[in-house]
């Protein structure tokens, strides 16, 4: 089963790929933590796309289209993967159709502030990628599974996180209706796992195997 999540920066859909990942054995594939591991490596590719990432922008599709590609080749993704930030435009959906089938596309819903609010107190590990939030009960500004001390991301700083959004308003919501035909919806207002028991609950009516 192939899927594509989409939702603002800041709406959960991360969280919500990894539970779907977990349970239905399926890889979780974020654009945006391709391109991290990329920079991190100081690849020529990463270090191109950071340009664009550290202002907030969409890294050009070319360059876009190159790392997703050659992710989905890989062994793992035979049973089916879910799309994490990608596509981002009409353009990579389009060019999507010539790389994959996608099943369904889950859209995960959260009002603007509330976005703008849980993206500002957001904070990662650099050293496993985990993602915890200042306001959470427990955190201690260290993560939860490995104890390396998190960080905030240069995008997740108030300028970039504006430019974002507005982004995913302009470019990325005219994909609601693009993928109107296998579309389910889902609001992340409640907690994480208050988002994922619907999804799960289609998921396995609609045919993915635990
Ligand atoms: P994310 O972690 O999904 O918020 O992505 C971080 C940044 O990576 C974005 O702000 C973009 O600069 C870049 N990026 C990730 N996915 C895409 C994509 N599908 N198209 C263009 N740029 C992307």
């Amino acid at each position: 089963m192939n899927l594509i999540l989409l939702g603002a920066q800041g709406s959960g859909k991360g969280t919500l790929a990894k539970n779907i990942a977990k349970d239905f054995g399926i890889v979780q594939i974020s654009t945006g933590d391709l391109f991290r591991e990329s920079i991190a490596k100081k690849e020529a590719l990463g270090l191109k796309a950071q340009e664009y990432m550290n202002k907030g922008e969409l890294v050009p599709i070319d360059l876009t289209l190159k790392i997703l590609k050659e992710r989905i080749k890989k062994p793992d993704c035979k049973k089916g993967f879910i799309l994490d930030g990608f596509p981002r435009s009409l353009e990579q959906a389009e060019a999507l159709k010539k790389v994959a089938t996608i099943d369904y596309v889950i859209n995960v819903h959260l009002p603007y502030e509330e976005c703008v609010a849980r993206l500002t107190t957001r904070r990662t590990c650099p050293k496993c990628g985990d993602i915890d939030n200042m306001d959470y009960p427990g955190y201690t500004g260290n993560c939860r599974k490995c104890s390396t001390p998190l960080f905030q991301r240069d995008d997740d700083k108030p300028e970039a996180i504006k430019t974002r959004l507005e982004v995913y308003e302009k470019t990325t919501t005219p994909l609601i209706d693009f993928y109107s035909d296998r579309l389910f919806k889902v609001s992340s207002l409640g907690s994480p796992a208050d988002t994922y028991k619907p999804v799960k609950d289609f998921l396995l009516k609609h045919g993915g195997k635990k």
